[in-house]
């Protein structure tokens, strides 16, 4: 095919590089919207901010000379037109939602370095066969709406668009409302566009990256994560009056616990994650034993094996818990997410796109879930993480270098030039 010929001979011409200056300018740009005071961002979801800050990149990528569409969940998608414009496109792109404290770069990041994709091949002159898209998926961080990844989870058929209107948000205003008053149309029919390979990078939210030294994280996959809540109930006593042995008292179950699944945890390697991040006792008085516990437990690995395992002794231990102290309660599963394996040929081509530039890189597994994990129930997919400051994420401190940046983004580039090139 004389197009995917012209395409290669000239990616040997004159390789395309991203313009760190302008990605940059740009990331600080879309910052001011819904900036807040300690240098943070709050534009969630579906709100003026959100609306403002799609409205500046949709400005961008047409001036670029992308083709700019809607879904009805409220995904964008800005589009630049392949030699072969009817080949399966390569998508990049992430969200540009926020948490009501978050930063500047989760997200946001993502899709400016999808658009610096775009602007470099303009720069370069130089066209790949198959068409380039950079996605915006609606509502990723499910802060306001709760559901996180909904955009990318109707687009991969894993949630129902109605399921996904009728969310509302704490004052019960529903996504659909939302997306009509934005004057985005909640009945328009849009297919799934055919996707031969997806990539998104993203800021890394974690310290390995930086405490290594790597510029590069080639993501491999995302871990398996479930969230339990425990109830106990016991008896609330005076703490005065009442014996140690007569009393019906829930925190033992909690002090017997602790240990034992931490312990549990650390058996199943450096890779496991368990987080205890709520722990409520009620009536919640220093000198009354509480009639009632409640706490959480967030298990997290790579490995399926390993993963159910622990979840399995995570259970197996509150329940040996109960039963010894003989006090009712129960260990709930109320959330899990699939870990996800990335797609051998998206990994490969950020492998190779870093060897290429001449970056230090890591293989690593997400430890946070992200749009990418509906892509790949659908299509080819993979991630490149890059370091953020202190590893700190959905925070306003939130920062990253921009030299990271614009390597992650030259990766991206490089790896999409690659999978966008042949048939
Ligand atoms: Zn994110």
């Amino acid at each position: 095919m004389h197009g995917a010929g012209a395409a290669s001979r000239r990616v040997r011409l004159t390789p395309p590089r991203i313009n760190g200056d302008r990605l940059w300018s740009r990331l600080m740009a879309l910052g001011e919207i819904g900036a807040t005071p300690q240098g943070g961002c709050n534009r969630q979801a579906l709100t003026d901010g959100d609306l403002a800050g799609r409205r500046l990149f949709a400005d961008w990528a047409a001036a670029a000379g992308c083709r700019v569409r809607v879904d009805a969940i409220g995904n964008l998608f800005v589009r630049r037109a392949g030699l072969e414009d009817t080949f399966p496109v390569v998508l990049t792109g992430s969200h540009l939602d926020t948490q009501p404290t978050g930063g500047k770069f989760d997200g946001v990041y993502g899709v400016l370095a999808g658009l610096e994709v775009i602007e470099a091949l303009n720069d370069a002159g130089m066209t790949t066969v198959h068409p380039i898209e950079v996605g915006v998926w609606c509502n990723e961080e499910g802060c306001r709406f709760p559901m996180a990844m909904m955009g990318s989870a109707v687009w991969s058929g894993r949630l129902p668009l109605d399921a996904a209107h009728a969310l509302t948000d704490r004052s019960g205003r529903s996504v659909r409302q939302e997306l009509e008053r934005l004057g985005i149309a909640t009945d328009a029919k849009v297919p799934r566009q055919p996707v031969k390979a997806a990539l998104e990078v993203h800021i890394e939210q974690g310290p390995v990256l930086e405490q290594r030294a790597k510029t590069i994280g080639i993501v491999t996959g995302v871990q398996h994560m479930s969230r339990h809540e425990v109830v106990v109930l016991g008896q609330e006593a005076h703490a005065g009056p009442t014996p140690m042995d007569m009393r019906r008292d829930p925190v033992r179950v909690l002090a017997e616990v602790l240990p034992a699944i931490y312990a549990a945890a650390r058996e199943r390697g450096p890779d496991a994650r368990l987080t205890v991040g709520v722990i409520e006792t009620s009536p919640g008085s220093p000198n009354t034993v509480p009639g009632r516990l409640r706490f959480t437990i967030d298990v997290r690995h790579p490995d399926l094996r390993q993963y159910r395992t622990l979840r399995f002794e995570v259970d197996r231990l509150v329940r040996g818990a109960l039963k010894h102290h003989d006090l009712e309660g129960d260990i709930r599963c109320v959330w899990e997410a699939p870990g996800v394996v990335f797609h051998a040929d998206c990994v490969d081509a950020v492998r190779r796109a870093a060897a290429t530039l001449g970056y230090g890189s890591l293989e690593m597994v997400s430890g946070a879930g992200h749009d990418s994990c509906n892509v790949a129930a659908v299509a080819p997919t993979g991630m490149i993480f890059v370091p953020c400051a202190g590893g700190l994420s959905h925070n306003e401190a939130e920062s990253a270098m921009p030299s990271d940046l614009e390597a992650g983004a030259n990766v991206l580039l490089q790896a999409m030039v690659a999978l966008a090139a042949g048939a």
